[in-house]
């Protein structure tokens, strides 16, 4: 047990450092990405010059968002757990969806009752089904359908509620469902593999569950497991 506790602390210290620095390097490449924007406006700068201006700010962009994403899941906030109507709480995301193009053509289906409550933190809890939504658009080659519903189910101690998110995309092989919430796994040009990493973390520290089903060609089901 005392190796274990060792380790866990090993893991956490490791965890607080890669955090720091990842937070360390945003400044510079701010300052990197600035400086280039405004070279880039200089009367000598012809097009090959700006066409090699614009690849510098598209990795500084990409490296920032990797960084961003990074420190999301190694550094997550506290949560500060409180009631929140689940139904409601997805509405508000609608207008965050509506502007971005990944989600142009897909049909997001809220069929959550009005009566169901989590508890969870807001933001986080926001970040969840973002993750989630996003990643049902992501596995459709442009349209398609999400449905997300829930239930209570009446547990012994504590009433749990049950939360689907289905999506009619691609869907994934067996192998790639047990590596889904693995740091860095992801399939995707471009992809971080941090969505789903984050997404177990925040739902194992509210007390949660998540579970993956998935069909090549047919979609994917992520089911939820909150405390209500
Ligand atoms: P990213 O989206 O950056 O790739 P995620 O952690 O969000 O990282 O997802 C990891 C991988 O899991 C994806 O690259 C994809 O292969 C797979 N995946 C996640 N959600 C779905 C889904 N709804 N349908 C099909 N594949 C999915
Ligand atoms: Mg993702």
């Amino acid at each position: 047990l005392a190796g274990e506790l060792k380790r866990a602390d090993e893991l956490a210290a490791v965890g607080a450092l890669s955090a720091r620095m990842a937070h360390e390097i945003r400044n510079p490449l701010a300052a990197i990405s600035g400086s280039v924007q405004l070279v880039a406006l200089r009367e000598w700068a012809d097009e090959k010059d700006k066409r090699l201006f614009s690849i510098i700010l598209r990795e500084t962009d990409r490296l920032d968002g990797l960084l961003r994403d990074f420190l999301l899941y190694a550094k997550p906030a506290t949560p500060a757990k409180v009631p929140l109507q689940l139904r409601g709480l997805i509405s508000e995301l609608s207008p965050l969806l509506a502007r971005d193009p990944r989600l142009e053509r897909v049909n997001i289906e809220n069929r959550v009752p009005g009566h169901i409550v989590v508890v969870f933190d807001k933001d986080q809890c926001k970040q969840v089904f973002w993750n989630l939504i996003v990643n049902g658009a992501e596995a459709m080659s442009g349209e398609g359908r999400i449905v997300i519903d829930a239930s209570v189910q009446r547990g012994g101690e504590a009433d749990q509620v049950r939360i689907r998110v289905k999506d009619n995309g691609q869907g994934m092989s067996e192998s790639d469902v047990n590596r889904v919430f693995e740091p860095f796994f992801t399939t995707k040009k471009g992809g971080t593999g941090l969505g789903l990493a984050t997404v177990y973390r925040i739902v194992e520290t509210h007390g949660g569950r998540i579970a993956v089903s998935s069909e090549a060609g047919k979609g994917t089901t992520m089911t939820l497991f909150l405390p209500g």
